[in-house]
């Protein structure tokens, strides 16, 4: 089947990109046992699946895998322009671009169900297929590379030339021997990184600790979301003021500087202009919240992944990162909750409480 007319379908369904890959060795799913025997994933053992070294371990009759990438991006500031200034209403925190809207797993999943629907329709005979919204064990950027979606950033991230990084990818693998987006001559995009190392220089926690190679142990986006127990000492002032998620090493990077803007509503921060807003959230709200407060705002949204008891460690962590003075009016509140959750039950809330405490 021409892979025009499953591009043409996913646009017309909303992603942005779509290419078609057919199944091989890709050389990167060599270089991930690498990064997994040097321990980089920490306790995300969910990456040790064999699987995701090679997928059609996932649908042993694979034969290609269309690849899709939906745009997340909105018109609100990174948060590299506006960390360390003067908020209203109490000190803020900073939730990862792509967990403000509704969670983005639903929105890929209804896209990519009515591709593969469309898919059915339009193959007379059965076939294989199975879709993961970054739900499975796949590989999603190394094949959306060789999809001809782009090239592998020194961040680790998806960049494509016009679009940057702020993209969801999602995958349809199947039976069917669908013609590739690159032919057998053509190459996957190339990497216009260059000299540039902007991601490096500006990651708080030294996470790239090489071009192209992340220590996820190091990352804020895993301290914040993947890690139960309590943030290593080591890496608590330089998360600042992020509570779930990172984005500094995609604020920075010049690709993104002129991304576009989806248009999608779902990706728009919930409850803005609101005191419940998850763009520039107060911090003493996410660390009084209740576990049901919890999961009645949270319902919905890619940010239940870091449960209740994360949320509150990491408002915690975060409102130590303040710089507030003890002897001022507006550090009085933050006191009283930091003081409450320093007797909690729970040792990693009531240990993060404390360290706050010592630093204001
Ligand atoms: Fe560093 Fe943040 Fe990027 Fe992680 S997400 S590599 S902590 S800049
Ligand atoms: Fe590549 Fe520079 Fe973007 Fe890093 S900041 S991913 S080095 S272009």
């Amino acid at each position: 089947m021409e892979t025009k007319w499953i591009t043409e379908q996913a646009h017309l369904l909303g992603f942005d990109l779509c290419g078609v890959v057919s199944a091989a060795a890709f050389p990167e799913l060599d270089y991930f046992k690498d990064w997994i025997a040097h321990g980089f994933q920490g306790e995300m053992k969910y990456l040790e699946d064999p699987r995701r070294q090679d997928p059609s371990l996932v649908l042993e009759s694979l034969r290609s895998i269309v690849v899709c990438g939906l745009n997340y991006n909105t018109e609100h500031p990174y948060s590299v322009e506006v960390a360390g200034t003067i908020h209203p209403g109490g000190a803020r925190g900073w939730i990862s671009r792509y967990a403000w809207g509704d969670d983005y797993h639903e929105v890929l999943w209804s896209k990519l169900n009515a591709l593969e629907l469309l898919l059915k329709q339009k193959v007379s005979e059965p076939f294989g297929a199975r879709a993961y919204a970054d739900t499975g064990p796949v590989p999603e950027r190394v094949l959306a590379k060789y999809a001809g979606l782009g090239w592998l950033g020194k961040n680790t991230l998806l960049l494509n030339e016009k679009l940057g990084s702020w993209l969801f990818l999602g995958v349809i693998l199947t039976s069917l021997d669908l013609v590739p987006s690159l032919t057998d001559n053509e190459r996957p995009p190339v990497d216009l990184c260059g000299n540039c190392r902007q991601c490096l220089d500006a990651c708080p926690t030294g996470a790239l600790v090489e071009p192209y190679v992340m220590d996820a142990r190091r990352c804020i986006s895993y301290l914040t979301i993947e890690l139960r127990g309590s943030i290593p000492e080591e890496f608590r002032e330089q998360m600042g003021w992020q509570v779930y998620g990172c984005d500094i090493c995609q604020d920075v990077c010049p690709y993104n500087r002129a991304a576009p803007i989806a248009p999608l509503k779902e990706f728009q921060p919930r409850d803005m202009d609101t005191d419940k807003s998850l763009l520039l959230p107060e911090l003493e709200w996410l660390a009084r919240l209740t576990e049901e407060e919890f999961r009645e705002i949270f319902r919905g949204s890619a940010m239940k992944r870091t449960k209740w008891k994360g949320m509150v460690r990491n408002a915690c962590v975060a409102l130590g990162n303040t710089g507030l003075e003890r002897s001022k009016r507006e550090a009085r509140e933050a006191i009283d909750t930091l003081e409450r959750l320093a007797k909690s039950r729970d040792e990693v809330i009531a240990e993060s409480a404390e360290w706050a405490l010592s630093r204001i």
